[in-house]
């Protein structure tokens, strides 16, 4: 059987290369080549001894995902849908800023979860993602990047990774502690632990384990200020209600790289956007509420519901939203207001893509400056 790289850690290629009966530094030379300088082909690792290349050529292999739709917006975001098999794609979205670049990974074709206003929920859970597939988005859109932008040698392109795009990663944990450590990893992509940041609808257990294994910067998406409301909009909240998950998130930041936890909010209509709504987040957050005696150090992300049809749901009026943040800030927490970006190309979407970019451009609003990239070329991208 022929195994993708893309799936092992420095460990992982370690213990592999130990079965080839190679010393560890062939790992590390075999783990720069892959994701420092992006090559695929066993034969241009030219310090490889020729015996090895041989050897890898047989059992080994660096594989992308097939590339399915490249769209880029007019505001610089670009889209990448990827086939992951039996019909499922999943989608990496890259946000370019003045200063830095953020890409955004799926961990799950489909989500078990099933929030109200996600449409990545709706469509329910195909399967999890391997650690290879997590890693392959971000090693392609890498090299991808860097030869378009032609970044000068040790340069990145992306130097932040959320994992906000499709699924629950705290639902997939097994296939996202390698993909972290490839991530963090000075021989692979070297990223620090503030900036990849995993996104969880609050699986608490998982949580904890995150916290010992990998402490990484924490996005939770909490959408309700109470237990009656969170239930409804995010189906996580039966099994583990705010006082569990706010307790998670308070020992969560004795290991995290930040000191605060980001809880990310989805302004609905009607639903969860009144003053009196951003009050009781207050109260929550400050350990007041009825909900949990926990003070939880944090900063607030509201987030314009992004709709879609069998949603029932509408996104919340400016005013409505800004009155909300005035709340916040006037008793000190640090609030955002994401941004659209990359609108433009949701509608040329089909409808698998269309469902999938509706989910994923929550992550893509943020105000960035443009950048240029040139349309995807006929060959097929390593
Ligand atoms: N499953 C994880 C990570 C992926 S979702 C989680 O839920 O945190 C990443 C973010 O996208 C979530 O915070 C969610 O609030 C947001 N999101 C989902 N659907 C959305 C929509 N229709 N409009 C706006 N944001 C949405
Ligand atoms: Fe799953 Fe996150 Fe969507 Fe909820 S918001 S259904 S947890 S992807």
């Amino acid at each position: 059987m022929v195994v993708n790289l893309l799936g092992f850690d420095l460990d992982g290629l370690t213990a592999f290369c130990q079965g080839l009966g190679e010393k560890r530094f062939r790992a590390v030379q075999l783990c720069r080549w892959i994701h420092q300088k992006g090559e695929s082909d066993f034969e241009q690792m030219s310090d490889l001894a020729k015996s090895l290349r041989t050897k890898l050529a047989g059992q080994a292999c660096v594989r992308a995902l097939p590339l399915v739709t490249e769209q880029v917006s007019s505001d610089g975001t670009i889209k990448w849908l990827f086939d992951v098999g039996d019909g499922n794609a999943v989608e990496t979205v890259f946000i370019p800023e003045a200063d830095r670049g953020t890409l955004c990974v799926s961990s799950q074709a489909g989500c078990a979860v099933g929030c109200r206003f996600c449409s990545t929920g709706h469509q329910g859970f195909s399967r999890n993602l391997g650690t290879a597939e997590i890693v392959a988005q971000l090693w392609f859109a890498e090299h991808r990047l860097r030869r378009h932008l032609k970044l000068p040698l040790g340069e990145r392109a992306v130097d932040n990774v959320v994992m906000m795009g499709m699924g629950e990663p705290l639902q997939n944990y097994a296939a996202l502690i390698p993909a972290l450590r490839t991530m963090l990893d000075d021989h692979a992509y070297g990223l620090s632990r503030r900036r990849v940041t995993v996104s969880t609808s609050g699986v608490v257990p998982m949580i904890d384990r995150l916290r010992e294994d990998c402490p990484v910067a924490l996005a939770v998406s909490l959408h309700a200020p109470n237990n009656v409301l969170r239930d409804e909009l995010v189906p996580m909240n039966r099994k583990y209600p705010l006082a569990d998950l706010m307790a998670a998130c308070a020992r969560y930041l004795d290991a995290a790289p930040r000191d605060f936890i980001t809880f990310e909010y989805c302004m609905l209509d009607g639903v969860n956007d009144s003053p009196e709504q951003a009050s009781e987040l207050v109260r929550l957050v400050r350990g007041q509420g009825p909900e949990s005696s926990v003070v939880v150090p944090c900063k607030l992300n509201l987030i314009p519901f992004n709709p879609f049809p069998a949603s029932g749901l509408q996104r919340s009026p400016e005013h409505r939203v800004q009155a909300f943040a005035r709340v916040l800030l006037d008793a000190g927490i640090v609030t955002t207001v994401r941004k659209t970006r990359g609108g433009d190309i949701d509608a040329a979407c089909g409808q698998l893509a269309g469902e999938v970019l509706d989910r994923t451009d929550a992550a893509t609003r943020m105000t960035r400056a443009p950048i240029r990239i040139q349309p995807l070329p006929a060959e097929t991208p390593r």
